[in-house]
């Protein structure tokens, strides 16, 4: 086994609790349902949730619903889904920051009592030039020094949607010179009107993520709250509401460098563009690096906790994974899980002539070689076969081991056959190829000549017709939005969907949905969970054979 991947967070942790500072450790994992989740957030649920069953904590699962505008109960059906799909379950109920609307009203009404909050009538415009730069201080409002109830009077007004939506703004009264820039009076409220999926017309005003979630934090009893890096320097501000405002407990934010992945896009507003535009066939296209995607196209579970696992957790930003970890992880799992079976993805017909029409033999295999616990298959064998295109050449090099005119090659589990003759259309493809059995063959090696190709094959009177889809990434380059004037859409492989009619061995024709195969020779191939039926099968690849991460 490797070495355990870095994960500070958990030191720290384990060390708190070593050290008698935590008792019992509560992390949450806080999406907003705006899309469906996708590898990045799998790194951030694996760390949640992972430190809280590792240390005998607990996790919740909160959804982060402040921009009803954006937000639909679609995705927080999918999102519950995934998480419970990657083997995670959360504390108590599914939560949502608008379960605490009423007790942040209350306490932006203590912030403004206080002198600490202030209804601004600039324009959203008008906001950010006054904000300042990096470089250069901010100015006050000329709003801010409004008296305590005429704040409270115009709050109350906008909460029950006197005013347009963008006519005024809450903020709080911090500091506008502070070179934190997200210390310069932030927004606590904005006016929306519109309806929200759980508070329906309730509000006319929502909080901003950063008067959210603190609070949201502090009173469900979250002692870490971990977020990605672009918090940090929103962790100010995180404090200064906890310091200002009567909150029941005071968690700790700690920020990780978030999982940016070569050949994918890790932004839900990017992926969401794939879907608007159709160029994927929805949130759960095999393609898509989305939970529901990879579970699609056939990634275990186990699999993706393994590769957070192995990508570890730090502080150190900006670097980008290989997917060939990503890939690693599925293939290490399934070598060792998926039972093997032969499929033929572009069927080339062989006629063994020297086998009777009625010959019946059939061949009991291992489901996989290494896996006694596994059910032997049933292989049957006869005159007529198909193999694949790919393993006959015409006038073939002399390193070409399969089959080609004249040439010996063994078919797996069976006899070691030549090929006599190629038969062609009238445009000159290639048809079919007569073929003769070696009888002598079955379970040893020919007299007198060494055959070295093996190829897979499947008999042509037994053989199930399926549909294949191979799968590839979307991206034809690492960092497909690097670039900030290149579209990311002129990046897209055209290639990264190829179909087959192909043709299994017979076992196939029992795979139920979501089931996962090792096609010899070929790859890993998964049932798919939405378009496969008894009659009309559809397979899709999951990944290849061939493993390119090296250890
Ligand atoms: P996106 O930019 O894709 O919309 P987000 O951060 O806005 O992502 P949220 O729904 O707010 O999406 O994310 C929920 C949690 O998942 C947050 O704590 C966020 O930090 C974390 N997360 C999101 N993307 C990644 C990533 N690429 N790597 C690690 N954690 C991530
Ligand atoms: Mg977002
Ligand atoms: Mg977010």
């Amino acid at each position: 086994e490797t070495t355990p991947a870095p994960n500070f967070i958990r030191n720290q942790v384990r060390d708190e609790i070593e050290g008698g500072q935590v008792t019992k450790i509560v992390t949450r994992f806080p999406p907003e349902p705006n899309g469906f989740l996708h590898i990045g957030h799998a790194k951030s649920i694996c760390l949640n949730f992972g430190l809280a069953e590792q240390m005998g904590g607990e996790c919740h699962l909160r959804f982060d619903d402040t921009n009803p505008a954006k937000e639909e109960q679609a995705y927080i059906d999918a999102i519950k889904e995934d998480v419970s799909w990657l083997g995670f379950e959360w504390a108590g109920p599914v939560r949502f920051a608008s379960d605490y609307f009423d007790q942040l009203y209350a306490w932006a009404q203590h912030l403004m009592r206080e002198g600490k909050a202030y209804v601004d009538d600039l324009s959203p415009d008008e906001i950010r030039e006054y904000r300042g730069t990096l470089t250069a201080p901010g100015k006050p409002s000329p709003y801010r020094e409004r008296s305590i109830d005429e704040n409270l009077d115009l709050l109350e007004r906008m909460s029950k949607g006197e005013f347009g939506e963008s006519e005024k703004v809450v903020r709080a009264k911090i500091d506008m010179a502070s070179p934190n820039i997200n210390l310069r009076d932030p927004i606590l409220y904005r006016i929306r009107h519109g309806s929200h999926h759980q508070t329906g017309d309730k509000w006319k005003i929502y909080p901003s993520y950063d008067f959210t979630h603190g609070q949201s934090d502090a009173i469900e009893g979250i002692t870490h709250s971990i977020c990605t890096l672009e918090f940090e320097d929103h962790r100010p501000l995180y404090e200064w509401f906890l310091n200002n405002l009567p909150v029941p407990a005071k968690p700790r934010q700690i920020e990780f460098a978030r999982l940016n992945l070569d050949y994918t896009l890790t932004s839900k507003r990017k992926l969401k563009l794939l879907v608007d535009e159709k160029i994927v066939d929805g949130w759960d296209d095999p393609r898509m690096p989305t939970i529901s995607g990879m579970r699609r196209r056939g990634y275990t579970p186990a699999s993706i906790r393994k590769f957070c696992e192995m990508i570890g957790v730090t502080r150190a930003d900006g670097g980008l994974v290989d997917i060939a970890m990503l890939t690693h992880a599925i293939r290490s799992d399934l070598e060792d899980n998926a039972p093997r079976a032969m499929c033929v993805l572009n069927p080339l017909k062989i006629v063994l002539t020297n086998v009777p029409e009625d010959h019946e033999e059939v061949y009991e295999v291992p489901g996989h070689p290494a896996r006694e616990d596994m059910t032997m298959r049933k292989v049957p064998f006869g005159r007529e076969l198909y193999i694949d295109q790919d393993d006959f050449m015409e006038d073939a090099p002399k390193k070409f081991f399969r089959l080609a005119p004249g040439k010996e090659v063994r078919l797996r589990n069976s006899y070691v056959i030549r090929c006599d003759e190629v038969i062609k259309d009238a445009a000159g493809e290639v048809t079919e190829l007569h073929c003769s059995v070696d009888f002598d063959t079955l379970g040893k090696n020919p007299e007198g000549r060494k055959v070295k190709g093996v190829i897979h094959w499947v008999s042509a009177t037994h053989g199930v017709p399926m549909e294949v889809r191979l799968y590839d990434n979307l991206f034809t380059v690492e960092q497909p939005d690097r670039d900030k004037d290149v579209d990311f859409l002129d990046h897209l492989n055209p290639d990264s969907l190829v179909v087959c009619q192909a043709i299994g061995e017979p076992s196939l024709a029992a795979a139920t949905p979501e089931s996962r195969f090792q096609f010899e020779r070929v790859g890993y191939f998964c049932v798919d969970r939405h378009d496969s039926t008894p009659e009309h099968l559809v397979f899709n690849r999951t990944v290849g054979l061939k493993d390119s991460w090296a250890k």
